[in-house]
């Protein structure tokens, strides 16, 4: 059996069961792992069969609680190595730079600083370079360690420890890459990763295939670029985003600046935009059309619902293109094929 959960879907977490054979996929862990696996529960699916997790990009929304979730499970992560990167980069900032990353860095601003000196040919009388730009000061990821921080670093390169395993917030069981337009596996599921516009690192949609069902997943996208069109075609479910009603948008609560980006062509999709898609782009030829990540400060559900009914209206039918809304705050039912 295939079965599809939506955990949640919004600006303030996604998650996404599918399962097919043997092999169960959570899509993103955007809640903390407590609340993904109290959903999880209620939607009768057990968070200890989950074989993996895999990610669509490191917005906070998508990746809050995935190092817990993964490292509890004790389950492999796949990424593209870009959204690894991001992810890191997002988790260990600079002020939480390791002790051997702070101890490189004071030796390269030194020569730098040297380099300097010597072609000024002024004489050297500088301050303990290490210490000088970094008003946060040296690795703050393990207060005891910092404690007894020497005072001139380069002199002990021998002390220089990267943190254990469990003092690096990054650490995971294991990490698998992909690439968008390469298909892979994992277990039962074969999943076909493809590029959307949004302002990521690198971030990807899914159709994943299992049992001969295929399922759509594209939520996070400014537009639909010619690719993704492509991509979403014989699918026996599509969820798909309807981020926001456009005048809702334009008068709503958002800064300016947010505004531009939510409107940018590496935002995210409008109802009309979503519906537009539909009417003119979609196959048909899906069972069940899921609309996820609704805004809930620029978006009403009945709004998206009447956009996508509108454009869907000429293909209903009692088996085909029924339309569901993916909530933010409840997990969806389980849908089986
Ligand atoms: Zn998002
Ligand atoms: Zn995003």
């Amino acid at each position: 059996m295939v079965r599809f959960t939506v955990l949640a879907s919004g600006s303030k977490g996604n998650s996404a069961v599918v399962s097919g054979g043997r092999t169960r996929i959570l899509i993103d862990a955007g809640l903390s792992c407590r609340e993904l696996f109290r959903r999880m529960k209620l939607a009768g699916e057990d968070p200890r069969t989950l074989d993996a997790i895999v990610i669509t990009h490191e917005h906070q929304d998508h990746i809050n609680g995935l190092a817990v979730t993964a490292r509890k499970l004790g389950i492999p992560v796949y990424f593209t190595e870009a959204t690894h990167r991001a992810w890191m980069r997002w988790l260990t900032p600079r002020r939480l730079m390791t002790y051997a990353q702070w101890l490189e860095q004071c030796r390269r601003q030194q020569a730098e600083r040297q380099a300097e000196i010597d072609s000024a040919a002024v004489p050297g009388d500088h301050e303990d370079p290490g210490l000088e730009n970094e008003s946060a000061g040296p690795a703050v990821d393990a207060p005891a360690k910092s404690a007894g921080t020497p005072a001139k670093p380069a002199e002990e390169p021998h002390e220089a420890q990267s943190p254990g395993l469990k003092d690096d917030p990054a650490w995971l069981p294991a990490v698998e890459y992909f690439e968008a337009g390469q298909p892979f596996s994992i277990g039962d599921i074969d999943l076909s990763p493809f590029t959307i516009p949004h302002d990521a690192a690198d971030p990807v949609g899914f159709v994943f295939s299992t049992e001969g069902i295929r399922l759509g997943f594209v939520t996070d996208l400014g537009y639909i670029t010619p690719n993704v069109r492509a991509q979403l075609k014989r699918l026996d479910l599509l969820l798909l985003e309807s981020n926001h009603d456009l005048e809702m948008l334009r008068d709503g609560p958002y800064p300016w600046q947010v505004k531009q980006r939510v409107l940018s062509r590496v935002g995210h999709l409008s109802n009309a935009a979503a519906a537009e898609f539909l009417a003119d782009n979609y196959d048909g030829h899906a069972a069940y059309v899921i609309l996820g990540h609704l805004s809930e400060s620029n978006n009403l559900p009945d709004l998206a619902r009447v956009a996508a009914e509108r454009a869907l209206a000429p293909r209903v039918s009692l088996l085909t293109n029924r339309l569901i809304l993916a909530s933010q705050h409840e997990p969806l039912f389980p849908i089986d094929f």
